[in-house]
């Protein structure tokens, strides 16, 4: 069913790059799905520290403006474009990568769609995506995780460390959580965590150690870089594995790699948006996934949720750590 829409819609627009308040609330023209496209009628978007990243011109790939942020959301299928089939209109679906989701309606590509298990709300299955695919990577297909190994998660009360901590836990492994604040470790605590340390605890690095028996992590999910890199390193055991998945700090890291060479150590990067172009990889992880949420064993965490118009504070509360599991924006409130 093609329809000509011409109405507008509320949405988010960057003009010029840089920090979050450089987001503007406009009226656009609502966007009409061409072939092989869907539009949805958006419920809820999940908040990125890469859209953070993404709207300063500090991510990965380069940002080109105007643009509408949001990269990951749920929503209801509200219109099919020409040759769309195995979509229902009604359907509660979520879509990730790209831009543009943070307004009334997004069209994407029917193709990328991720149907959503029936016990997910809006919010849960946009807090999904993202931190889920890129926490399997990194405990099993890249970090090659095993049941009773430990772990150690960092920023472990954020989006991707909730979601670490119960895929962790769900595939028997042990967890040592790293985060900011008491609260946080409280919540890593609730999720399964079974040993939580300060992030600026001075004895931190040998708390850790002794926390996985004395000599070290095997498997480090590393998100903050910068000179905690270097202590990432201290902290791994003989033949650890280092998955490189964030520089929350923003700031660089220094990499010696004779340093490796002394304990055997493996640092690896992992960056989803080119891991999903492995189709055999996405499918596994998928698969594995659909298991875990649908029969309730995994719940993506929703942190706090904001009205369109409050995205710019959204985005702030995310880079001041003060916010939990995934930071929802809900562009029909
Ligand atoms: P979070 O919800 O985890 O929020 C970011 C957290 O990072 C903060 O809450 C804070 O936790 C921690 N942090 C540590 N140091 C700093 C700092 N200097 N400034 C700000 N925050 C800091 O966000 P996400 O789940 O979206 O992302 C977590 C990390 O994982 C990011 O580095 C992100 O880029 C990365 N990521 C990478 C992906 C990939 O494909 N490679 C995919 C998804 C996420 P605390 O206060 O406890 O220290």
């Amino acid at each position: 069913m093609l329809r000509v829409m011409s109405e507008s819609m509320k949405a988010i627009r960057v003009e010029r790059l840089g920090p979050p308040d450089v987001m503007e609330l406009q009226d656009v023209p609502a966007p009409t799905p061409g072939p092989g496209e869907v539009r949805i009628e958006v419920e809820a978007v999940g908040i990125n520290f890469a859209d953070v990243l993404s709207v300063a011109g500090e991510y990965l790939t380069r940002t080109r403006v105007p643009y509408t942020p949001g990269m990951e959301f749920a929503g209801i299928v509200e219109s099919l474009g020409e040759g769309v089939t195995g979509v229902q209109v009604g359907q509660r679906v979520a879509a990730l990568g790209g831009s543009g989701a943070l307004a009334r309606y997004s069209v994407v590509n029917a193709a990328g769609l991720i149907p959503v298990p029936e016990n997910l709300s809006g919010a849960q299955a946009a807090a999904f995506p993202v931190s889920y695919f890129t926490a399997y990577h990194g405990l099993k297909t890249l970090g090659r995780g095993v049941e009773g190994e430990w772990v150690l998660v960092q920023a472990a009360a954020g989006a991707l460390g909730t979601a670490s901590i119960q895929l962790a836990r769900a595939m028997g492994m042990h967890v040592i959580a790293l985060a900011s604040t008491d609260e946080k470790l409280a919540l890593a605590r609730d999720l399964g965590a079974d040993v939580t340390i300060l992030q600026d605890d001075p004895d931190r690095v040998q708390k850790v150690r002794d926390a996985a028996g004395g000599k070290g992590v095997p498997l480090i999910l590393e998100v903050v870089g910068g000179k905690r890199f270097q202590e990432s390193l201290d902290m791994a055991a003989p033949q650890g594995r280092i998955i490189v998945i964030g520089n929350a700090s923003r700031e660089q890291a220094n990499l010696r790699p004779v340093e490796l060479m002394k304990r055997n150590l493996t640092v690896t990067g992992l960056w989803l948006t080119s891991l999903m172009n492995d189709r055999a990889v996405t499918m596994q992880a998928a698969q594995a996934l659909a298991g875990l949420v649908g029969s309730g064993k995994v719940t993506p965490q929703v942190g706090p949720t904001y009205a369109l118009a409050d995205s710019a504070r959204a985005f702030q509360d995310l880079l001041d750590r003060k916010t939990t599991g995934k930071v929802i924006i809900e562009p029909a409130r």
